[in-house]
């Protein structure tokens, strides 16, 4: 596990602190990631719910042990990830998080970006994908693909793991593939390291 920077921690302690949007009055804890800030993979997933919430960390309700799962499949612990969400605080009942909340959050994101620097970033479902890509495709077109992205990274779009909880074998399987994918691209990165300058053009963030 990578010692966290002093930066990295000043931003974690500004999200512990933040009221920039409506989430903060209802929120028990920001979630504001896990993981080895130093990893070579980060996950980014949508919106923490009720037992995110609750324990103050990304990923540990059902969807969380499919990913769990989908990891050990490709070799991974979640301690050697860093994994994250678009928005750090539970919108009410679950809801879709809205725009003004996602501008709201979105710097956060951005820095931890920054800041780990991967070589390989997962979006999880449509909202990581659509605010990390420059694109209005749905998941199931944009799912499976590789993109050069910021910083030299490989982004890779998959489905959410709710999405294959909710029914659908079919679901889980492509996200088995996906992980291949990621594996892959982790593997090659390894090999070759980049040399070209990073895209920037492709960062819906800022
Ligand atoms: N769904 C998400 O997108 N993130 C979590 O942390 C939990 C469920």
């Amino acid at each position: 596990m990578t010692t966290p920077t002093q930066a990295f921690l000043e931003l974690r302690d500004a999200a512990l602190s933040c009221t920039a949007c409506r989430l903060s009055e209802t929120r028990n804890n920001v979630v504001f990631g896990v993981g080895d800030p130093g990893a070579d993979l980060m996950l980014v997933g949508e919106a923490p719910g009720k037992n995110e919430d609750l324990q103050g960390e990304p990923f540990v309700g059902a969807a969380g042990q499919l990913l769990d799962s989908l990891l050990a499949g490709i070799g991974a612990k979640r301690e050697e990830v860093y994994i994250a969400n678009v928005l750090k605080c539970r919108p009410p009942a679950n809801r879709d998080p809205r725009d003004d909340e996602i501008d709201s959050c979105k710097g956060y994101l951005r820095e931890q970006i920054r800041m780990i620097n991967p070589d390989v970033v997962v979006t999880l479902g449509n909202f990581a994908t659509k605010l990390l890509l420059p694109t209005d495709m749905g998941i199931t077109r944009m799912r499976g693909q590789r993109f050069d992205w910021w910083l030299g990274a490989t982004l890779i779009p998959t489905f959410h793991p709710a999405a294959a909880l909710r029914g659908r074998p079919k679901v889980k399987e492509q996200m088995v593939e996906d992980f291949a994918l990621v594996a892959q691209a982790l593997e090659e990165k390894v090999s070759t390291p980049e040399e070209s300058d990073p895209v920037q053009s492709t960062l819906g963030l800022s």
